[in-house]
Protein backbone atom coordinates (compact mmCIF):
# COMPACT_ATOMS: atom_id res chain seq x y z
CA UNK A 1 0.00 0.00 0.00
CA UNK A 2 1.38 3.36 -0.88
CA UNK A 3 0.17 6.27 1.79
CA UNK A 4 0.27 9.72 -1.18
CA UNK A 5 0.89 13.28 -0.64
CA UNK A 6 0.38 13.45 3.24
CA UNK A 7 1.71 15.77 5.73
CA UNK A 8 4.08 13.42 7.40
CA UNK A 9 5.64 13.69 10.80
CA UNK A 10 8.60 11.10 11.55
CA UNK A 11 7.69 11.35 15.25
CA UNK A 12 11.14 12.80 16.15
CA UNK A 13 9.49 16.49 17.05
CA UNK A 14 10.16 17.66 13.52
CA UNK A 15 7.57 19.53 11.15
CA UNK A 16 6.09 17.58 8.79
CA UNK A 17 7.47 17.16 4.92
CA UNK A 18 5.16 16.28 1.83
CA UNK A 19 5.89 12.83 0.70
CA UNK A 20 4.57 9.40 -0.20
CA UNK A 21 5.13 6.61 2.67
CA UNK A 22 5.19 2.99 1.42
CA UNK A 23 3.69 0.23 3.53
CA UNK A 24 4.80 -3.80 2.69
CA UNK A 25 4.00 -6.44 4.99
CA UNK A 26 4.84 -5.15 8.67
CA UNK A 27 7.01 -2.56 7.99
CA UNK A 28 7.39 0.72 6.31
CA UNK A 29 9.03 -0.01 3.18
CA UNK A 30 10.11 3.74 1.60
CA UNK A 31 9.11 6.96 2.18
CA UNK A 32 9.53 9.46 -0.64
CA UNK A 33 8.63 9.91 -3.89
CA UNK A 34 6.70 7.22 -5.16
CA UNK A 35 4.38 7.60 -7.88
CA UNK A 36 6.51 5.83 -10.13
CA UNK A 37 6.42 2.85 -7.40
CA UNK A 38 3.33 0.00 -8.11
CA UNK A 39 1.35 -1.09 -5.35
CA UNK A 40 -2.50 -2.95 -4.67
CA UNK A 41 -4.14 0.21 -3.11
CA UNK A 42 -3.03 3.68 -2.98
CA UNK A 43 -4.39 6.18 0.20
CA UNK A 44 -4.84 10.04 -1.09
CA UNK A 45 -3.41 11.41 2.10
CA UNK A 46 -3.26 15.16 0.01
CA UNK A 47 -4.40 17.37 3.09
CA UNK A 48 -4.33 15.10 6.09
CA UNK A 49 -1.73 14.43 8.45
CA UNK A 50 0.50 11.32 8.61
CA UNK A 51 2.11 10.35 11.95
CA UNK A 52 3.54 7.43 13.60
CA UNK A 53 0.58 5.31 15.62
CA UNK A 54 0.08 7.16 19.30
CA UNK A 55 1.23 5.18 22.36
CA UNK A 56 0.14 5.21 25.62
CA UNK A 57 2.53 5.33 28.04
CA UNK A 58 0.21 5.11 31.25
CA UNK A 59 -3.62 2.98 30.55
CA UNK A 60 -5.46 0.99 33.03
CA UNK A 61 -7.00 -0.54 29.38
CA UNK A 62 -5.42 -4.10 30.19
CA UNK A 63 -8.06 -5.46 31.80
CA UNK A 64 -10.41 -4.63 28.92
CA UNK A 65 -7.87 -6.46 26.83
CA UNK A 66 -7.97 -9.40 28.38
CA UNK A 67 -11.48 -9.83 27.68
CA UNK A 68 -12.46 -11.07 24.14
CA UNK A 69 -15.44 -8.46 24.38
CA UNK A 70 -13.32 -5.71 24.34
CA UNK A 71 -10.21 -7.06 22.81
CA UNK A 72 -10.51 -5.24 19.31
CA UNK A 73 -9.72 -1.84 21.36
CA UNK A 74 -12.42 0.24 19.17
CA UNK A 75 -12.25 3.36 21.62
CA UNK A 76 -8.44 3.63 21.45
CA UNK A 77 -8.12 3.16 17.60
CA UNK A 78 -10.38 5.98 17.18
CA UNK A 79 -8.41 7.73 18.97
CA UNK A 80 -5.37 6.61 16.50
CA UNK A 81 -3.67 4.59 19.32
CA UNK A 82 -1.42 1.63 18.11
CA UNK A 83 0.22 0.63 21.25
CA UNK A 84 -0.51 0.59 24.32
CA UNK A 85 1.66 -0.24 28.13
CA UNK A 86 -0.42 -1.46 30.55
CA UNK A 87 -0.24 -2.27 34.71
CA UNK A 88 0.40 0.97 35.36
CA UNK A 89 0.15 1.98 39.61
CA UNK A 90 1.34 -0.59 40.89
CA UNK A 91 -1.79 -2.17 40.21
CA UNK A 92 -3.30 0.61 41.60
CA UNK A 93 -6.88 0.50 42.92
CA UNK A 94 -7.00 -2.89 41.58
CA UNK A 95 -8.65 -5.74 44.21
CA UNK A 96 -6.49 -8.92 42.80
CA UNK A 97 -3.06 -9.73 41.74
CA UNK A 98 -3.28 -11.19 38.59
CA UNK A 99 -1.25 -8.60 36.50
CA UNK A 100 1.84 -10.23 38.24
CA UNK A 101 1.83 -12.90 35.98
CA UNK A 102 3.13 -11.08 32.64
CA UNK A 103 3.28 -14.05 30.67
CA UNK A 104 -0.02 -15.36 31.68
CA UNK A 105 -1.31 -12.07 31.09
CA UNK A 106 0.23 -12.42 27.43
CA UNK A 107 -1.42 -15.45 26.80
CA UNK A 108 -4.84 -13.96 27.71
CA UNK A 109 -4.36 -11.23 25.30
CA UNK A 110 -3.25 -13.61 22.53
CA UNK A 111 -5.80 -16.19 22.98
CA UNK A 112 -8.60 -14.07 21.48
CA UNK A 113 -6.50 -11.12 19.64
CA UNK A 114 -6.24 -7.49 20.55
CA UNK A 115 -6.57 -4.52 18.02
CA UNK A 116 -3.67 -2.68 19.53
CA UNK A 117 -0.01 -3.69 20.41
CA UNK A 118 0.40 -4.19 24.07
CA UNK A 119 3.81 -3.30 26.30
CA UNK A 120 3.54 -4.73 29.81
CA UNK A 121 4.94 -3.52 33.22
CA UNK A 122 5.56 -5.31 36.25
CA UNK A 123 2.74 -3.78 39.25
CA UNK A 124 5.08 -3.45 42.33
CA UNK A 125 1.73 -2.86 44.44
CA UNK A 126 0.33 -6.64 42.96
CA UNK A 127 3.82 -7.98 44.03
CA UNK A 128 3.69 -7.17 46.90
CA UNK A 129 0.44 -7.99 48.24
CA UNK A 130 0.59 -11.62 46.65
CA UNK A 131 3.81 -11.97 48.90
CA UNK A 132 2.83 -10.00 51.95
CA UNK A 133 -0.89 -8.83 51.86
CA UNK A 134 -2.40 -5.56 52.12
CA UNK A 135 -0.22 -5.44 55.52
CA UNK A 136 1.55 -1.97 56.91
CA UNK A 137 4.67 -3.40 57.22
CA UNK A 138 8.52 -3.31 56.62
CA UNK A 139 9.39 -6.19 54.14
CA UNK A 140 12.00 -8.76 55.52
CA UNK A 141 14.90 -9.64 53.84
CA UNK A 142 13.19 -12.76 52.96
CA UNK A 143 10.07 -10.73 51.70
CA UNK A 144 12.15 -8.83 49.60
CA UNK A 145 14.04 -11.50 48.01
CA UNK A 146 10.47 -13.44 47.09
CA UNK A 147 9.40 -9.84 45.05
CA UNK A 148 12.76 -9.69 43.62
CA UNK A 149 12.31 -13.17 41.89
CA UNK A 150 8.88 -12.07 41.41
CA UNK A 151 9.84 -9.02 39.39
CA UNK A 152 13.36 -10.92 37.62
CA UNK A 153 10.36 -13.39 36.48
CA UNK A 154 7.82 -10.29 34.54
CA UNK A 155 11.12 -8.93 33.24
CA UNK A 156 12.19 -12.17 31.76
CA UNK A 157 8.55 -12.60 30.63
CA UNK A 158 9.16 -10.02 28.26
CA UNK A 159 8.05 -6.80 30.46
CA UNK A 160 9.01 -3.62 29.89
CA UNK A 161 9.53 -2.28 33.66
CA UNK A 162 8.37 -1.86 37.22
CA UNK A 163 5.40 0.31 38.01
CA UNK A 164 4.39 1.64 41.44
CA UNK A 165 1.42 3.21 43.27
CA UNK A 166 2.87 3.89 46.43
CA UNK A 167 -0.43 6.46 46.81
CA UNK A 168 -2.57 3.30 46.98
CA UNK A 169 -2.82 0.63 49.43
CA UNK A 170 -0.21 -1.92 49.64
CA UNK A 171 2.20 0.26 47.82
CA UNK A 172 1.75 2.97 50.19
CA UNK A 173 2.92 0.55 52.86
CA UNK A 174 6.38 -0.13 51.19
CA UNK A 175 9.19 2.56 52.22
CA UNK A 176 11.33 3.45 49.00
CA UNK A 177 14.36 1.21 49.87
CA UNK A 178 12.32 -1.31 48.85
CA UNK A 179 11.56 0.02 45.54
CA UNK A 180 14.73 0.98 44.72
CA UNK A 181 15.76 -2.67 45.56
CA UNK A 182 13.32 -3.97 43.21
CA UNK A 183 14.66 -0.92 40.70
CA UNK A 184 18.09 -2.77 40.44
CA UNK A 185 16.47 -6.03 39.00
CA UNK A 186 14.50 -3.95 36.68
CA UNK A 187 18.14 -2.42 35.66
CA UNK A 188 19.54 -5.97 34.57
CA UNK A 189 17.46 -5.91 31.92
CA UNK A 190 17.45 -2.40 31.12
CA UNK A 191 14.12 -1.39 31.85
CA UNK A 192 12.44 1.62 33.79
CA UNK A 193 10.80 2.81 36.87
CA UNK A 194 6.84 4.57 36.55
CA UNK A 195 5.28 5.55 39.39
CA UNK A 196 2.18 6.98 40.94
CA UNK A 197 4.05 8.62 43.23
CA UNK A 198 3.28 8.75 47.00
CA UNK A 199 1.70 12.07 47.45
CA UNK A 200 0.41 14.31 44.58
CA UNK A 201 -0.66 16.86 47.30
CA UNK A 202 0.17 17.21 50.71
CA UNK A 203 -1.66 13.76 52.07
CA UNK A 204 1.85 12.17 53.55
CA UNK A 205 5.26 13.30 52.23
CA UNK A 206 3.86 16.13 50.06
CA UNK A 207 4.42 16.40 45.72
CA UNK A 208 7.98 17.42 46.01
CA UNK A 209 9.66 14.69 48.14
CA UNK A 210 7.22 12.10 46.53
CA UNK A 211 9.26 13.35 43.09
CA UNK A 212 12.41 13.16 45.05
CA UNK A 213 11.36 9.61 45.54
CA UNK A 214 11.49 8.85 41.93
CA UNK A 215 14.65 10.14 41.33
CA UNK A 216 16.36 8.59 43.98
CA UNK A 217 14.96 5.09 42.65
CA UNK A 218 16.39 6.57 39.32
CA UNK A 219 19.33 7.50 40.18
CA UNK A 220 19.95 4.52 42.55
CA UNK A 221 18.98 1.76 40.31
CA UNK A 222 20.35 3.49 37.79
CA UNK A 223 17.27 3.37 35.69
CA UNK A 224 15.19 5.73 33.86
CA UNK A 225 12.31 7.21 36.25
CA UNK A 226 9.27 8.47 34.97
CA UNK A 227 6.66 10.74 37.11
CA UNK A 228 2.95 9.20 35.81
CA UNK A 229 0.19 11.24 35.17
CA UNK A 230 1.84 14.42 36.67
CA UNK A 231 0.06 17.00 38.34
CA UNK A 232 -0.56 19.22 41.55
CA UNK A 233 -3.32 17.72 42.79
CA UNK A 234 -5.60 19.82 44.61
CA UNK A 235 -6.19 23.85 46.30
CA UNK A 236 -2.97 23.27 48.61
CA UNK A 237 -0.27 22.40 46.29
CA UNK A 238 -2.01 24.58 43.18
CA UNK A 239 0.85 26.36 41.08
CA UNK A 240 3.58 23.63 42.28
CA UNK A 241 3.94 22.94 38.36
CA UNK A 242 7.28 24.83 38.95
CA UNK A 243 8.83 23.07 41.80
CA UNK A 244 8.32 19.82 40.23
CA UNK A 245 9.62 20.91 36.60
CA UNK A 246 12.46 21.87 38.63
CA UNK A 247 13.39 18.99 40.38
CA UNK A 248 13.07 16.95 37.19
CA UNK A 249 15.34 19.15 35.10
CA UNK A 250 17.92 19.56 38.16
CA UNK A 251 17.82 15.57 37.86
CA UNK A 252 18.36 15.34 34.39
CA UNK A 253 21.00 18.31 34.27
CA UNK A 254 22.91 15.67 36.98
CA UNK A 255 22.86 12.73 34.67
CA UNK A 256 19.60 11.01 35.72
CA UNK A 257 17.06 9.61 33.29
CA UNK A 258 13.60 11.51 34.48
CA UNK A 259 10.84 11.70 32.28
CA UNK A 260 7.32 12.52 33.28
CA UNK A 261 3.80 11.92 31.34
CA UNK A 262 0.68 13.39 31.64
CA UNK A 263 -3.32 13.36 30.54
CA UNK A 264 -4.32 16.28 28.95
CA UNK A 265 -7.55 16.83 31.66
CA UNK A 266 -7.80 19.04 34.81
CA UNK A 267 -9.76 16.32 36.73
CA UNK A 268 -8.47 12.63 37.85
CA UNK A 269 -10.48 9.69 38.66
CA UNK A 270 -9.79 7.36 41.38
CA UNK A 271 -11.13 5.21 44.22
CA UNK A 272 -12.87 7.56 46.83
CA UNK A 273 -11.67 5.20 48.97
CA UNK A 274 -8.22 6.20 47.92
CA UNK A 275 -8.95 9.57 47.88
CA UNK A 276 -10.89 10.07 51.13
CA UNK A 277 -9.99 7.32 53.73
CA UNK A 278 -6.74 7.78 55.72
CA UNK A 279 -4.40 4.67 55.59
CA UNK A 280 -4.38 3.59 58.53
CA UNK A 281 -8.19 2.56 58.30
CA UNK A 282 -7.68 0.58 54.62
CA UNK A 283 -4.61 -1.78 56.59
CA UNK A 284 -5.66 -5.22 55.93
CA UNK A 285 -7.79 -4.90 52.64
CA UNK A 286 -11.41 -3.57 51.97
CA UNK A 287 -13.18 -5.78 54.51
CA UNK A 288 -11.07 -4.67 57.17
CA UNK A 289 -11.86 -0.91 55.91
CA UNK A 290 -15.80 -2.01 56.02
CA UNK A 291 -15.59 -3.05 59.44
CA UNK A 292 -13.25 0.69 60.27
CA UNK A 293 -16.33 2.33 58.11
CA UNK A 294 -19.31 0.63 61.26
CA UNK A 295 -16.86 1.04 63.94
CA UNK A 296 -17.90 4.10 66.35
CA UNK A 297 -14.45 4.40 67.60
CA UNK A 298 -12.69 4.37 64.49
CA UNK A 299 -15.06 6.87 62.90
CA UNK A 300 -14.36 9.26 65.70
CA UNK A 301 -10.94 9.34 64.47
CA UNK A 302 -11.50 9.31 60.72
CA UNK A 303 -13.94 11.57 60.61
CA UNK A 304 -11.49 15.06 60.95
CA UNK A 305 -8.91 12.85 58.21
CA UNK A 306 -12.11 12.58 56.02
CA UNK A 307 -12.75 15.87 56.16
CA UNK A 308 -9.27 17.27 55.55
CA UNK A 309 -8.77 14.65 52.73
CA UNK A 310 -12.10 16.38 51.46
CA UNK A 311 -10.75 19.77 51.22
CA UNK A 312 -7.49 18.18 50.08
CA UNK A 313 -9.92 17.31 47.15
CA UNK A 314 -11.26 20.83 46.77
CA UNK A 315 -14.51 20.13 48.56
CA UNK A 316 -17.19 17.55 47.45
CA UNK A 317 -18.71 19.76 44.77
CA UNK A 318 -15.21 19.08 42.77
CA UNK A 319 -15.89 14.94 43.23
CA UNK A 320 -18.56 13.66 40.73
CA UNK A 321 -19.55 9.33 41.03
CA UNK A 322 -17.93 7.75 38.32
CA UNK A 323 -19.41 3.99 39.61
CA UNK A 324 -21.77 3.63 42.12
CA UNK A 325 -22.89 -0.35 41.16
CA UNK A 326 -25.88 0.09 44.07
CA UNK A 327 -27.38 2.62 42.45
CA UNK A 328 -26.33 3.43 38.66
CA UNK A 329 -28.60 6.37 39.22
CA UNK A 330 -25.89 8.26 41.33
CA UNK A 331 -23.44 7.76 38.38
CA UNK A 332 -22.52 11.38 37.45
CA UNK A 333 -23.66 12.57 40.19
CA UNK A 334 -21.53 15.24 42.10
CA UNK A 335 -21.04 14.00 45.82
CA UNK A 336 -22.07 17.68 46.81
CA UNK A 337 -25.43 16.96 45.18
CA UNK A 338 -25.63 13.40 46.58
CA UNK A 339 -24.95 14.78 50.30
CA UNK A 340 -27.50 17.64 49.94
CA UNK A 341 -30.58 15.08 48.81
CA UNK A 342 -29.70 12.90 51.87
CA UNK A 343 -29.36 15.68 54.21
CA UNK A 344 -26.22 14.80 55.64
CA UNK A 345 -22.74 15.99 55.63
CA UNK A 346 -20.36 15.26 52.85
CA UNK A 347 -18.14 13.12 55.04
CA UNK A 348 -21.19 10.96 56.97
CA UNK A 349 -22.08 10.69 52.60
CA UNK A 350 -18.78 9.16 51.87
CA UNK A 351 -19.25 6.71 55.06
CA UNK A 352 -22.35 5.84 53.79
CA UNK A 353 -21.72 5.61 50.26
CA UNK A 354 -18.84 3.42 50.88
CA UNK A 355 -20.29 0.72 53.04
CA UNK A 356 -23.52 0.71 50.29
CA UNK A 357 -20.77 0.17 47.58
CA UNK A 358 -18.49 -2.51 49.88
CA UNK A 359 -16.03 0.14 48.99
CA UNK A 360 -15.49 0.04 45.85
CA UNK A 361 -16.59 3.25 43.90
CA UNK A 362 -14.98 4.75 41.29
CA UNK A 363 -14.50 8.68 41.37
CA UNK A 364 -13.77 11.80 39.02
CA UNK A 365 -11.87 13.98 41.21
CA UNK A 366 -11.81 17.94 39.57
CA UNK A 367 -8.62 19.26 41.21
CA UNK A 368 -6.05 20.52 39.16
CA UNK A 369 -5.20 24.50 37.75
CA UNK A 370 -5.32 25.04 34.12
CA UNK A 371 -2.06 26.89 34.56
CA UNK A 372 -0.12 23.94 36.41
CA UNK A 373 -1.50 21.60 33.72
CA UNK A 374 -0.16 23.85 30.34
CA UNK A 375 3.09 24.32 32.32
CA UNK A 376 3.92 20.86 32.33
CA UNK A 377 2.75 20.32 28.72
CA UNK A 378 5.57 21.52 26.22
CA UNK A 379 8.08 20.47 28.59
CA UNK A 380 10.28 18.15 26.41
CA UNK A 381 10.34 14.87 28.74
CA UNK A 382 6.72 15.12 29.45
CA UNK A 383 4.78 12.76 27.54
CA UNK A 384 0.74 12.11 26.71
CA UNK A 385 -0.74 9.27 28.59
CA UNK A 386 -4.40 8.87 28.94
CA UNK A 387 -4.30 6.71 32.31
CA UNK A 388 -7.99 5.43 30.79
CA UNK A 389 -9.27 2.30 31.26
CA UNK A 390 -11.59 0.38 28.28
CA UNK A 391 -14.77 0.10 29.34
CA UNK A 392 -18.02 -1.54 27.73
CA UNK A 393 -19.65 1.56 25.63
CA UNK A 394 -22.21 2.82 28.14
CA UNK A 395 -21.19 1.76 31.53
CA UNK A 396 -21.04 3.87 34.20
CA UNK A 397 -19.69 7.50 33.67
CA UNK A 398 -16.10 7.26 33.16
CA UNK A 399 -13.41 9.74 32.75
CA UNK A 400 -13.63 11.04 29.30
CA UNK A 401 -10.09 10.36 28.95
CA UNK A 402 -10.72 6.80 28.51
CA UNK A 403 -11.99 7.93 24.48
CA UNK A 404 -10.59 11.57 23.97
CA UNK A 405 -7.08 11.89 25.41
CA UNK A 406 -5.17 11.79 22.29
CA UNK A 407 -7.54 13.76 19.77
CA UNK A 408 -7.82 16.48 22.86
CA UNK A 409 -4.22 16.82 23.30
CA UNK A 410 -4.01 17.65 19.17
CA UNK A 411 -7.35 19.38 18.42
CA UNK A 412 -7.89 21.79 21.75
CA UNK A 413 -3.80 22.28 22.88
CA UNK A 414 -2.18 22.44 19.71
CA UNK A 415 -4.95 22.81 17.29
CA UNK A 416 -7.30 25.25 19.06
CA UNK A 417 -5.32 26.56 21.92
CA UNK A 418 -2.05 26.79 19.90
CA UNK A 419 0.21 26.24 23.35
CA UNK A 420 2.00 22.93 21.95
CA UNK A 421 3.25 23.04 18.27
CA UNK A 422 1.86 20.34 16.52
CA UNK A 423 5.05 18.53 15.84
CA UNK A 424 5.50 18.33 19.68
CA UNK A 425 2.19 16.85 20.57
CA UNK A 426 2.62 14.42 18.06
CA UNK A 427 6.06 13.51 19.44
CA UNK A 428 4.61 13.44 22.97
CA UNK A 429 3.09 10.47 21.82
CA UNK A 430 4.78 8.45 19.27
CA UNK A 431 8.77 9.02 19.44
CA UNK A 432 9.36 10.17 22.74
CA UNK A 433 7.21 6.81 24.64
CA UNK A 434 8.79 4.67 22.64
CA UNK A 435 12.35 5.68 23.31
CA UNK A 436 11.81 6.32 26.82
CA UNK A 437 10.42 2.72 27.01
CA UNK A 438 13.27 1.68 24.58
CA UNK A 439 10.49 -0.19 22.18
CA UNK A 440 11.85 -1.69 18.95
CA UNK A 441 11.23 -0.41 15.61
CA UNK A 442 8.20 2.08 16.90
CA UNK A 443 7.07 5.23 17.58
CA UNK A 444 9.05 6.66 14.30
CA UNK A 445 7.92 6.66 10.67
CA UNK A 446 10.89 5.60 8.97
CA UNK A 447 11.58 2.88 6.62
CA UNK A 448 12.20 -0.36 8.07
CA UNK A 449 10.03 0.78 11.16
CA UNK A 450 6.88 -1.23 11.81
CA UNK A 451 4.13 0.00 10.21
CA UNK A 452 2.15 1.47 12.79
CA UNK A 453 0.29 4.54 11.32
CA UNK A 454 -2.25 6.85 12.31
CA UNK A 455 -3.45 9.21 9.58
CA UNK A 456 -5.91 12.07 10.89
CA UNK A 457 -7.71 15.06 9.22
CA UNK A 458 -6.83 17.98 11.45
CA UNK A 459 -9.97 19.99 10.69
CA UNK A 460 -12.00 16.92 11.80
CA UNK A 461 -9.76 16.33 14.96
CA UNK A 462 -11.66 16.22 18.53
CA UNK A 463 -12.31 14.28 21.55
CA UNK A 464 -16.52 14.17 21.93
CA UNK A 465 -16.08 12.52 25.18
CA UNK A 466 -17.37 14.83 27.77
CA UNK A 467 -17.57 14.62 31.72
CA UNK A 468 -21.42 14.12 31.79
CA UNK A 469 -21.43 12.00 28.87
CA UNK A 470 -18.42 10.44 28.00
CA UNK A 471 -19.40 7.31 26.26
CA UNK A 472 -18.61 8.68 22.42
CA UNK A 473 -15.50 7.83 20.40
CA UNK A 474 -13.39 10.36 19.06
CA UNK A 475 -13.22 11.74 15.84
CA UNK A 476 -10.76 12.44 12.86
CA UNK A 477 -8.87 9.27 12.50
CA UNK A 478 -9.03 8.25 8.83
CA UNK A 479 -6.64 5.10 8.91
CA UNK A 480 -4.85 3.33 11.22
CA UNK A 481 -2.40 0.77 10.19
CA UNK A 482 -1.35 -1.53 12.89
CA UNK A 483 1.62 -4.01 11.70
CA UNK A 484 0.53 -3.29 8.41
CA UNK A 485 -2.85 -3.76 8.09
CA UNK A 486 -5.88 -1.53 8.37
CA UNK A 487 -7.68 -1.25 11.34
CA UNK A 488 -9.44 1.72 10.88
CA UNK A 489 -10.10 2.30 7.00
CA UNK A 490 -11.97 5.65 5.80
CA UNK A 491 -12.70 6.42 9.47
CA UNK A 492 -14.31 2.98 9.85
CA UNK A 493 -13.13 0.52 12.64
CA UNK A 494 -12.47 -3.00 11.59
CA UNK A 495 -11.90 -5.82 14.62
CA UNK A 496 -9.10 -7.14 12.99
CA UNK A 497 -6.88 -7.38 16.35
CA UNK A 498 -3.09 -7.42 14.59
CA UNK A 499 -1.80 -6.33 17.98
CA UNK A 500 1.24 -7.78 18.98
CA UNK A 501 2.43 -8.40 22.79
CA UNK A 502 5.04 -6.09 22.63
CA UNK A 503 8.64 -7.83 24.25
CA UNK A 504 11.58 -5.68 25.63
CA UNK A 505 13.79 -8.95 25.29
CA UNK A 506 13.50 -9.78 21.18
CA UNK A 507 10.69 -11.17 19.55
CA UNK A 508 7.51 -9.48 19.78
CA UNK A 509 4.54 -12.44 20.54
CA UNK A 510 2.66 -12.93 17.58
CA UNK A 511 -0.98 -14.57 18.10
CA UNK A 512 -0.83 -17.68 16.30
ZN1 LIG B 1 -2.37 6.54 38.79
Amino acid sequence: MIIENGFVFDGTGAPWTKTDVAVKGDRIKAIGNLKDMSAERRIDATGLYVSPGFIDPHTHAGDGLVKAELGGAEPLLAQGLTTVVVNPDGGGGSAGTDTVNIADQRQKLLSHGVGVNVAQLVPHGMVRRLVMGDVDEHASEEQLDKMRELVRKGMQDGAFGLSSGLFYVPGSFADISEIVELGKVVGEFGGLYTSHIRDESDYSIGLIPSVDEVIKVAREAKIPGVVTHVKALGPRVWGFSEAVTQRIEQARADGVEMWADQYPYEASKTGLSSALIPRWAMAGGTSKMLENLKDTAALDKMRPEIETNLERRGGAERIQLANFSPDTSLEGKLLSEISESRGKSPVDTTIELLIEAKGQIGIVSFNMLTSDVVSFMNKPWRMTSSDGDLVPMGEGVPHPRVYGTFPRMIAKYSRDDNLVPLATAIHSMTGLPATVHRMKDRGFLMTNMYADITIFDLKEVKDMATFTEPHQLAKGMKYVFVNGKLAVDEANYKDIRKGRVLNRNGEDFVRE
